[in-house]
């Protein structure tokens, strides 16, 4: 399958889950007797969607893009272990990482993950500051939860070296990286890069490289130790993964809602699943049993969808929800929820769920290591994916586009975009680089006004 081909099919697929969000939009502006065009056509583009995803298996080439990934993600994780394990800690150049930045779980493992891509970008050895024993989350600290990230110690590598900030230029041996924010100049590296070599290949591969990539970091991470091992595996026990496809929901309230994101209520969550549901029962042409795992931080979420949905197998319980409420409280119990959460949500054949939340991206971003192409299985009710600290999101326009409403800009193929959000329903906002260059930079403020302009999807990622 050559990379043109791969491109294609999976640019006419994005596309066809683009014409879905712009009708459901549409329709709920149309009178009550537009119903039957709306049906007639949801029903015809389910199929479509059904088609096109049997199209990406057809002669086993799922099976060949999983393996070809899989060599990809050995030959990452292979160097990985490389760096990490020195012959000599003492002369191995070193990264410094904090691991209890002053934040929730997701947040400080997708700190630590970014140091470790700066470190493996900089051909340095990740260390955790006082080997990870100082944390929130774990009285035993990093390997509470996890295996240790090196053989190397603190002290073995630091010994009495004083140690600096980090920066790109920096010759010392041993540095120490703030925090994302706190970096004077971003570094190329930054996701969403990926490595010039591998990247023919995963862009054949993968509808999202820079996910893929990034990722490698948080599985090596994420690597459970023993105890945490058979939480998770009884929890994936539970739930019988083999029993059937199954649909992940990550609702994440409590503080998060009406802060950082707005309240979705099950429904919203639920009409995706069933969704994604309708197009597998298409693509196989069988019934599907109608299965979903639910991670939450609020206890009331598993007994509303059971009430709701009883044609349903809901799972998830409410001691899993009583865990994230501890959560608040740093207990090994809330970090064993968590990661649970996390490792099961990954294992899902599909995931919705708020991209705002830290917890339901690294879901996904462990699902990219494990499922193959798993870069179009989600759907989020707010963000596009996105990494703390990230670059531009910017895509190129392959197709020209003459403005409709004054809501919409002038698209030339080859303008890049810089992408603030897809509303999901036909539009994305963002900036036209080559025609709204004043506003380029301006993420809040007036200029966003000037800015809030919508244009159709019709573009790539930007390598
Ligand atoms: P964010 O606030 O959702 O972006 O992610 P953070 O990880 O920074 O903070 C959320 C905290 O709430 C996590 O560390 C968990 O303790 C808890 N939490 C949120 N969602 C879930 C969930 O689905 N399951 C569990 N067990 N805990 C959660």
């Amino acid at each position: 399958f050559s990379n043109d081909y791969e491109i294609t099919r999976r640019r006419l697929h994005s596309n066809i889950w683009e014409i879905l969000y712009y009708i459901k939009k549409q329709y709920k502006e149309l009178p009550q007797d537009f119903a039957h065009y709306y049906n007639h056509t949801q029903n015809q583009l389910y199929s479509l969607l059904g088609d096109s995803e049997r199209l990406s298996e057809v002669d086993n080439s799922a099976e060949w893009r999983q393996a070809e990934l899989q060599k990809l993600t050995d030959l990452i994780q292979k160097k990985i272990e490389e760096i990490q394990n020195p012959l000599d800690c003492a002369k191995s150049r070193a990264l410094i990482c904090n691991l209890d930045k002053e934040c929730g779980f997701g947040c400080q493992m997708h700190h630590v993950a970014y140091c470790f891509l700066t470190a493996f970008a900089t051909g340095r050895m990740l260390v955790l500051n006082s080997d990870g024993k100082s944390w929130r989350y774990s009285a035993r600290g990093w390997v509470g939860a996890f295996l240790p990230l090196t053989n190397c110690s603190y002290q073995a590598t630091v010994g009495d070296l004083k140690v600096n900030g980090f920066s790109l230029e920096s010759k010392d041996r041993v540095v120490s990286l703030p925090i994302v924010d706190g970096l004077h100049r971003k570094p190329e590296f930054l996701p969403m890069s990926f490595p010039t070599d591998i990247s023919e290949r995963l862009l054949a591969l993968h509808s999202n490289p820079p996910v893929f990539f990034v990722s490698q970091f948080l599985y090596h991470m994420m690597r459970s130790n023993k105890e945490m091992d058979e939480i998770v595996d009884r929890a994936a026990r539970n739930i019988s993964f083999g029993d059937g496809p199954i649909v992940g929901l990550q609702v994440r309230r409590t503080d998060k809602v009406g802060t950082e994101a707005q309240f979705h209520s099950v429904g919203e969550y639920m009409e995706w699943a069933e969704i994604w549901f309708k197009v597998q029962e298409r693509k196989t042409g069988k019934p599907i049993k109608r299965r979903v795992y639910v991670a939450t931080d609020d206890p009331s979420v598993v007994p509303e969808a059971r009430k709701l949905y009883p044609q349903y197998a809901v799972y998830g319980d409410i001691s899993i929800a009583d865990t994230a409420q501890l959560g608040k409280r740093y207990t090994d119990a809330s970090l064993a929820g968590v990661v649970t959460d996390i490792q099961l949500l990954s294992k899902c054949d599909y995931l919705v769920c708020t991209f705002s939340s830290q917890v339901c991206r690294m879901g996904f971003e462990l699902m990219q290591v494990l499922k193959g192409d798993a870069g179009e299985l989600f759907h989020s009710l707010d963000d596009l994916y996105y990494y703390g600290g990230q670059h531009a999101h910017e895509q190129i326009a392959v197709e020209d586009h003459e403005p409709e409403s004054d809501k919409e800009i002038e698209l030339k193929v080859g303008d890049v975009i810089g992408i603030a959000g897809n509303h999901w329903d036909g539009f994305s906002k963002g900036t036209n680089r080559r025609t709204g260059y004043q506003t380029v930079h301006a993420v809040n403020g007036p200029l966003i006004v000037i800015n809030d302009v919508k244009f159709p999807r019709m573009m790539e990622i930007v390598n």
